[in-house]
């Protein structure tokens, strides 16, 4: 679970985010969507402390995030994330790719690592890729294997910012299906898109941001046919 309770988060003097209060319950997916600039990447990037905040408090299955190192350790892997642009090691292949980090970050025997990549990478229906470098793959396959490399952590939280936005218009859905597929086995789920068939289709709730604050937490259905405040609604019909 996450708690994220009234926090702020400034860049040097410009504040970007403005109290901002959210609690995503164990196995609960969550789809924040708002304009550019309104502090969504800052946010999720908040969640696993690759950003640090200012006031507040924000507690990520139990573990407070500080300054406590060790707190980081805990939550990075407790925490997987998936980014627009991909992030793989260009000069690793796929497979080492997963491989690596389970190494370096768990201490996984390399044999026990080699194994469960192959499982995730399969997971994500891209097994066959496992011996080329990312340059050699396509949009969707690099998101692909992205995904399957956090979830070698065993995160028990995945974290999505805008995953499909870089992707050619015959590759989001190939990612969207992989995401889906893991909403459906009970992964706790923070996704950052514009994506609004997937929020309907997967989202408990979906949260609408403005200017560093939230503006609408609401039901799918709710916040898509009848959604209560007036910003929202203007970015709904500026995105149909
Ligand atoms: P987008 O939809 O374009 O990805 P976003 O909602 O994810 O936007 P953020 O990336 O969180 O927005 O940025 C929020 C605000 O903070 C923007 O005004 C941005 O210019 C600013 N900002 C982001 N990162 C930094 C940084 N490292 N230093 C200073 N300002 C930043
Ligand atoms: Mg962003």
């Amino acid at each position: 679970a996450i708690e994220i309770d009234n926090i702020d988060k400034f860049y040097g003097d410009f504040h970007v985010l403005k109290g901002v209060s959210l609690t995503v319950a164990a196995g609960e997916k969550v789809v924040v969507c708002g304009p550019s600039g309104s502090g969504k990447s800052t946010l999720i990037r908040c969640i696993n402390r690759l950003e640090d905040h200012q006031a507040g408090r924000i507690v990520v299955n139990g573990v407070e995030l500080g300054d406590d190192l060790r707190n980081l350790d805990a939550v990075r892997r407790d925490a997987g994330m998936v980014f627009q642009h991909f992030n793989l090691f260009p000069h690793l292949t796929v497979l080492e790719n997963c491989v690596l980090p389970q190494i370096l970050s768990r201490r996984t025997p390399r044999a026990e690592a080699e194994a469960a990549a192959e499982t995730f990478l399969k997971r994500v229906r891209i097994l066959d890729q496992a011996p080329k470098f990312p340059g050699q793959l396509s949009g969707g396959q690099k998101q692909r294997v992205a995904i399957a490399r956090a979830l070698c952590m065993r995160p028990r939280i995945m974290l999505f910012d805008e995953p499909t936005s870089a992707l050619d218009p015959e590759m989001i859905r190939e990612v969207l299906d992989v995401m889906v597929e893991l909403a459906d086995d009970g992964m706790t789920m923070v996704v950052v898109t514009h994506e609004m068939g997937f929020a309907r289709k997967v989202a408990d709730r979906v949260v609408y941001m403005e200017a560093g604050g939230i503006v609408e937490t609401a039901a799918p259905d709710q916040f898509f046919d009848a959604p209560e405040d007036e910003r929202t609604r203007r970015f709904l019909s500026s995105i149909r």
